[in-house]
């Protein structure tokens, strides 16, 4: 019999009652490590007060309206947010797949609008989405695909790190390339500053937009409010989603003017995207996120990490092949299944996340402490041990 939840996931054994920054505890009162942050939305750790205070104040005043009338609070967060980046306009949705569905139609759209008839959109091996139709024709892979056709038509996937193939494709027929500045699901696997400022000068040349997935690797998580800032570039789309609402659901996509001319009234729309509960706590994010020191502190916490994840690999060279990623989204690759090592974590008392490529995810709170990485290390020790006497 079916159960009562449609079984598409593959869910742990383990159920929790209650967090407090990285931790989380479960109802018998068992207390575990969160590194994985609800897949990177939990970015200013579990029950933040300055969050639960945006929220509830909130709640008490106003739930929703739709986007029938002027939303204060989103009118505040869409100010933040085109004060903080490159983009001179925000949309707001629920989630990052309705930010790529948007970031798709956008696209779109303005060849439609200028005339020319763009509608390619070019994408990469092992990229990640989301789940819409949409989505899944853009990442293509058979795993997401498989028995949902007739796909959406217009998408081609280039083979990852592939300059020939991408300059080949990148012609002046194609509307936008999207990308995810480092992939999260498929392996933390970043592109090269060099290649990100490279395809940046290739779409300039063709008249290409660039639409950044930052879903996962956006809102602070390098280090920087989001990660193309590293490159010195900046994109025509970026999709926003998981750490902007810290938890609640919440998702953006920015654009500059010129991308989004086109998006007039009537073309798109949400009934809850940018409800007032959401941006009210997305506007808390950015301004904690914003504040002085907070992004040099996620620096130093990721350069702490990271420098103890390469001892680890060093010390269990059966266990772990290297450590990707930047910032507090790290990829640990293994070399016994990856699935070993998580189930290994949560014997420590801790939670990690698979990827592709066999790489299990640390993507902690931001907000992790010092004493907190320490303990992450200490049982990735411990866990890697088990795994080398279980062989
Ligand atoms: C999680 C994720 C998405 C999809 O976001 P949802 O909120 O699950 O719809 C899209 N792109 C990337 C890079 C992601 O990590």
């Amino acid at each position: 019999m079916i159960p009562a939840i449609l079984p598409t996931y593959n869910r742990a054994p383990l159920s929790f009652e209650r967090g407090e920054g990285s931790w989380l505890w479960t109802d018998d009162g068992t207390r575990y490590l969160d590194m994985g942050a609800g897949i990177a939305v939990n970015a200013l750790g579990h029950a933040h007060p300055a969050l639960v205070e945006a929220l509830t104040t909130q709640a008490q005043a106003l739930w929703h309206v739709s986007n029938l009338y002027d939303i204060p609070a989103q009118q505040k967060l869409a100010q933040m947010l085109v004060d903080h980046t490159f983009a001179d306009t925000a949309f707001f949705t629920n989630s990052g797949t309705e930010s790529c569905e948007l970031a798709i139609k956008m696209a779109r759209k303005h060849w439609a609008e200028k005339g020319e008839p763009r509608t390619t959109i070019l994408a990469f091996e092992g990229a990640f989405h989301g789940r819409s139709s949409a989505a899944i024709a853009a990442a293509g892979s058979e795993k997401m695909t498989k028995g949902f056709g007739p796909l959406l038509p217009g998408f081609q996937q280039l083979r990852w790190g592939d300059h020939d193939a991408l300059t080949a494709a990148l012609t002046e027929d194609v509307a936008a390339v999207i990308l995810e500045p480092i992939q999260g699901e498929g392996g933390i696997r970043p592109v090269p500053d060099h290649c990100l400022r490279g395809l940046r000068e290739l779409c300039d040349k063709t008249g290409t937009l660039l639409i950044l997935d930052e879903v996962q690797c956006g809102m602070g998580r390098t280090g920087r409010l989001f990660a193309h800032e590293w490159a010195g570039i900046t994109p025509d789309i970026m999709m926003v989603a998981k750490g902007i609402g810290g938890g609640f659901p919440l998702g953006a996509v920015l654009a500059t003017e010129d991308a989004a001319a086109c998006m007039t009234a009537g073309t798109h729309g949400s009934t809850y995207g940018g409800n007032p509960l959401a941006c009210a706590v997305g506007a808390k994010v950015i301004e904690l996120m914003t504040a002085d020191g907070f992004l040099d502190r996620v620096g130093q916490a990721a350069g702490r990490l990271r420098q103890g994840l390469e001892g680890l690999v060093a010390n269990h060279p059966r266990i772990f092949e290297e450590v990707r990623g930047t910032g507090l989204l790290l990829g640990l690759k293994c070399r016994v299944p990856n699935t070993d090592l998580v189930a290994q974590n949560y014997a420590q008392h801790m939670l990690t996340v698979p990827a592709a490529d066999n790489v299990v995810r640390l993507l902690p709170p931001l907000t992790i402490t010092d004493d907190e990485i320490a303990a992450a290390l200490d049982r990735l020790d411990k866990a890697a041990t088990a795994l080398e006497q279980a062989v």
